[in-house]
Order: structure tokens, then C-alpha cells, then sequence
């Protein structure tokens, strides 16, 4: 594996590899890796000759600034984990190679509907920093396949739309959420749980999964917020348990039985935000 800081030596080993008719798969990701990350890295391996992966914690989408300071770090592992994982190219670029204009006066994504529900409305900012991020890493890397995991759900959605703003050849693969033994979806947050936190935050997807059983034709409203309420009961703070349509995350109210939905829940345990989604309808693929 080669390591890489700077734009300029990225674009070199891309170049070369471009001329050896190489196609390149990229997975970025905020480092202290698992093994979700792991699994975008196999994926892209799979698909493509060349695999580049990126560890970058950006600071334009962290909306708080706590979570930015208390985001792990495991630097030396994760380069250990990525070397036996066969990765080709590790691109570990500093705050001024991805903002070489600063982050005062950055560009601003149409997002619509997407930027104002879920993670847009409890996270402002948010959508934008990972749009900013994403554009100057493709910019950066121009793969041909780009691998994002499912456990982000709307943030999938966000970077389809970001490629077609920007009219980026590339295509997206959204790839199934890897989960702990018990189901808890896997998370680079879920370091900083301690023992307690820890088993109690496996009812974020047991949750998810009495919804999907629950889930009927008609009204929604109780099924969320009964299962809003069993999460408070188990001592987590929701930001929101929604059903939405897994094409574009609108809100369906009433549902006809047939529409594909996606369940979707945010909440904290103490200060640790943990999220996760499930498929409805659609058979589950993990
Ligand atoms: P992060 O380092 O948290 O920014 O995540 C980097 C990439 O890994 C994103 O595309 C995430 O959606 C994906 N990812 C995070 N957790 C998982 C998981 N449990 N299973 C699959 N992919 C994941």
C-alpha cells in the first residue's frame, strides 16, 4: 500500500494507473475503521484493479463541535488494517490540501428536499460539509466507482445527487450495513460508548426491527411513535424514528402496502448520536 498526503503525488500514482487502463474504486471514509469499512474496501476491490481508500475527518460537517474534537482516531490501525485488506492507495490529505481556499467561503449544494428532513433538520450543515468534502475528493481521486455504505442512508442519497449537480462520471455503489453480533450496526462512534451505553445501544436496531414487523397498510404515525417511545423508555434522547420512502425519503402518512419504505432512527445515548435504517417491504439484504 502507498501512503499519500498531497494532491500533487495523488494525482501522479492516479495517472499512472489511468494509463495502465486501470478502473479505480475509492472508499472514503473518517478513519477509525471497522469492519463496515472494511467491506466497501472488499466491494471495491471486487469491481475494480485499482482501490483507494481516504481518511479524512472533515470538519465542515460536523455540526458540533464537541463530536468533531471526541472523534476517534486510530491512525496506526487503521493503516494495519487497510495494508492486510489489500487496499492499493491510502490517500491521508490535511485540512489545507482538501480547502486550499480555507472553509469561509465554500460551495454551496442545491440539496432541496433533502437538506431540510432527518440528518439535514437535526444536523444543519451537515449535508453541505459532506457535498463539499465529497466534490473535492472526486475532484481529487476521479474514480470510476465510488462505494458508500447503506448505515448512512441519506447521505447515499445526498452524493447521487451531488454526481448529478456535478455531472462527476462516477458511479455509485451503495453497499449493505455490517452489524455487531447482537445487531447493533457497526460505527466508528460506537468506540466511545462505554459498557452500559454499549448493550443498551443495541435497542436502536431491535427498534428497527419491531417496525418493520408492525408496519401495515394505513396510518404510520403510531408505529413511529411507539417505537420513539420504547427507545426514550430504554434511555436514549430520539431525534426522530421515521418511515419514509426509501426512493426519496419523503414522508408517507398513509401507506398503500406496495411503496418500498425505509425505517430510520436517530438518538443519543448521553452524547454519543447513533444512527441506522432498515429496509421495509423489500427483503433485507444483511
Ligand atoms: P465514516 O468513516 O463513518 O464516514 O464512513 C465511511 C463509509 O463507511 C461511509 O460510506 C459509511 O456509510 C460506511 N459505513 C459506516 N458504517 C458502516 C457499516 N456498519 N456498514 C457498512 N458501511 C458502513
Amino acid at each position: 500500500m502507498i501512503l499519500i498526503k498531497s494532491a500533487a503525488m495523488l494525482a501522479k500514482q492516479l495517472g499512472m494507473a489511468r494509463s495502465d487502463n486501470k478502473s479505480v474504486g475509492f472508499v472514503p471514509t473518517m478513519g477509525a475503521l471497522h469492519q463496515g469499512h472494511i467491506s466497501l474496501l472488499k466491494a471495491a476491490r471486487k469491481g475494480n484493479a485499482l482501490t483507494v481508500c481516504s481518511i479524512f475527518v472533515n470538519p465542515t460537517q460536523f455540526n458540533d463541535p464537541k463530536d468533531f474534537e471526541k472523534y476517534p482516531v486510530t491512525l496506526e490501525k487503521d493503516i494495519e488494517l487497510l495494508e492486510s485488506n489489500g487496499v492499493d492507495i491510502l490517500f491521508l490529505p490535511d485540512v489545507v490540501t482538501i480547502y486550499p481556499a480555507g472553509t469561509a467561503t465554500l460551495q454551496h449544494y442545491d440539496l432541496g428536499f433533502l437538506e431540510t428532513v432527518l440528518e439535514g433538520k437535526y444536523r444543519p450543515g451537515h449535508f453541505q460539509g459532506v457535498c463539499q468534502v465529497m466534490h473535492r475528493l472526486l475532484d481529487l481521486v476521479r474514480p470510476d466507482d465510488l462505494y458508500m455504505g447503506q448505515k448512512d442512508y441519506q447521505q447515499c442519497m445526498v452524493v447521487k445527487r451531488l454526481i448529478e449537480l456535478t455531472g462527476m462520471p462516477v458511479i455509485l455503489h451503495p453497499c449493505p450495513t455490517l452489524r455487531e453480533a447482537d445487531g447493533l450496526a457497526m460505527s466508528s462512534r460506537n468506540m466511545r460508548l462505554d459498557a452500559a451505553a454499549r448493550e443498551k445501544a443495541v435497542a436502536i436496531s431491535q427498534v428497527l426491527l419491531q417496525v418493520r414487523t408492525a408496519v401495515k397498510a394505513g396510518p404510520l404515525a403510531p408505529v413511529m411513535q411507539a417505537a420513539e417511545q420504547t427507545l426514550r423508555d430504554k434511555g436514549f434522547t430520539v431525534d426522530y424514528v421515521a418511515i419514509a420512502s426509501a426512493d426519496d425519503l419523503r414522508p408517507v402518512p398513509d401507506w398503500d402496502g406496495r411503496q418500498q419504505l425505509v425505517v430510520l432512527a436517530a438518538a443519543y445515548l448521553g452524547e454519543i448520536r447513533l444512527i441506522d435504517n432498515m429496509f421495509i417491504h423489500l427483503p433485507e439484504p444483511n
